[in-house]
């Protein structure tokens, strides 16, 4: 059964989701209960909140902002909180049904949530946004939108570490008798309940999942690719969080070339590489990527997104390769960095060119895998490694003991090195993201090739995704 498209070019991004979903639910194979594809997409609650901030100008403002809870059927739910000044009620619904499919695929217990708030925090003092942010939080606690057990927010794009850690604080302050407070939130500083290796996850699990698919020459093939990551041409939108660390990583450890980064005021490019860590600290100096030495300069940024290259991240926004641009597109390969960043039609388009997709809530789940990690050190209030570490030491230094004495002769020293250190709370969280994000790629792989119907990496992800949640729900019953 063909999914006719969406009648307009500019559909919502809600829309866009729930459209990728029905073109996948048609490829199951399970018997469904009759309706429970409009259950399954539904999103469950969303909350509307206009609250009041004194700031320091020492006038009252007036902030708006949301939390939808897309499914129950796993608690907590769990999604991040962005602030962003183009937030609104369709995104954040939007963006706690890819939460759901998100948490599903990589197997992190959760239901799917978003919270977004209408604040653009370039223009706010620290001051104020601890203000609004513990007041949003505040009332989000009050409501039942956060706690440990029920839900569990996470930075998104405008926040980061700083608020979660004052989310914390306050439902704390409202909980002084909840010894679990600390996991009511995730990705918090290190030194307040984080855990190691959180803030660059998102971005490390782009990585993991391209090293992946660079594991799978069959699949390479389908994009015209062949050979390693080094040297591979990537173009990055987005210097955020999650681009930065992608580029970062693909470019100092794989040897990637990153020729192109698209930033909110134009792009650069270099066909002979940039250095993502120097573009970052421009970026830090001067507000953005414009006069930037040594590359081209393109005011229209997003023009871009159209140059030949071998790998294209999109790691900004929603809605960037729609109707309207599609058509330009060279890249052979796309990894979503972002949340949504092609609009169903736009995506109905590249799949028919063929085009490799590795969807959003596959290739960005490594941040909401990291904070499952989290939030389970704070419930166990013990850090990872602590236990074993230097167990894992003595038996490695056991086995290299027994070798040389065995052989008589001695074991080279980096393997000596190698087989006596125990694992640390970072290789741990980096093993559980490398090793979740491999399990998740060769379930969607599995599928893909199962099934001569699925020509998209996107629809087998969500099959995998929904034969998951859909069995949840049938044997738990309604
Ligand atoms: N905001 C991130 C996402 O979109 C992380 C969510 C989380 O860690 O709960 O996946």
């Amino acid at each position: 059964m063909a999914t006719p498209p969406l009648p307009k070019t500019r559909n919502t991004f809600l829309e866009s989701v729930d459209r990728m979903v029905e073109r996948a639910l048609v490829h199951l194979d399970m018997e469904l209960t009759p309706g429970l594809e409009d259950h399954v997409k539904a999103c469950h609650t969303v909350i509307q909140i206009q609250f009041p901030v004194k700031l320091s100008d020492g006038r009252i403002h007036v902030f708006k902002g949301w939390r939808a809870v897309h499914s129950y059927h796993r608690l907590p739910v769990k999604g991040g909180i962005r602030y962003a000044p183009h937030v609104n009620q369709d995104e954040v619904e939007a963006l706690a049904a890819l939460m759901t499919y998100k948490c599903a695929l990589v197997d992190a217990p959760f239901g799917g949530s978003k919270g977004g708030l209408i604040i653009d925090p370039k223009k706010y003092s620290v001051e104020d946004l601890e203000r609004v942010t513990r007041r949003f939080a505040r009332e989000l606690i009050e409501k039942g939108y956060i706690s440990p057990g029920g839900n569990v927010p996470a930075p998104d794009m405008g926040t980061g570490s700083r608020e979660m850690a004052w989310i914390a604080d306050v439902y704390k302050d409202l909980n002084p008798h909840d010894i679990n407070y600390f996991a009511c939130v995730t990705g918090k500083p290190v030194t307040n309940g984080g855990i190691r290796g959180r803030v660059e996850a998102t971005g490390r699990g782009v990585q993991y999942a391209l090293r992946e698919f660079f594991r799978h020459p069959e699949d390479m093939k389908l994009a015209g690719l062949a050979g390693t990551l080094d040297g591979k041409r990537v173009v990055v939108q987005g210097l955020g969080n999650v681009g930065y660390h992608a580029a970062k990583f693909l470019e100092e450890e794989d040897g990637a070339r990153i020729i192109a980064i698209i930033e909110w005021d134009g792009a650069i490019v270099n066909q002979d590489g940039l250095s993502v860590e120097a573009v970052r600290q421009f970026i830090n100096e001067h507000g953005g990527v414009k006069n930037y030495p040594n590359a081209t300069y393109v005011a229209d940024g997003r023009s871009c997104l159209s140059l030949e290259c071998d790998i294209l991240i999109p790691a900004a926004l929603e809605s960037q390769i729609t109707s309207e641009n599609v058509d330009g597109i060279r890249a052979p390969l796309i990894v979503e960095g972002a949340n949504g960043p092609i609009t169903f039609n736009a995506d109905e388009k590249l799949r028919a060119r063929g085009v490799v997709i590795l969807p959003d809530f596959y290739a960005n789940a490594g941040g909401v895998t990291v904070s499952y990690f989290e939030w389970i050190k704070n419930l166990s209030r013990i850090r990872f490694g602590r236990m074993q570490r230097r167990m894992d030491e003595y038996r490695g230094q056991a086995i290299v003991h027994a070798l040389e004495s065995l052989t008589g002769k001695e074991v080279p020293a980096h393997l000596r090195a190698e087989l006596s250190t125990g694992a640390d709370e970072l290789a741990l969280v980096r093993s559980g993201l490398d090793d979740t994000m491999r399990t998740a790629y060769q379930e969607i792989s599995e599928v893909f090739h199962s099934k001569d119907e699925i020509t998209d990496f996107r629809t087998a992800a969500f099959v995998v995704s929904l034969r998951k949640i859909a069995r949840t729900y049938m044997e738990m019953g309604i």
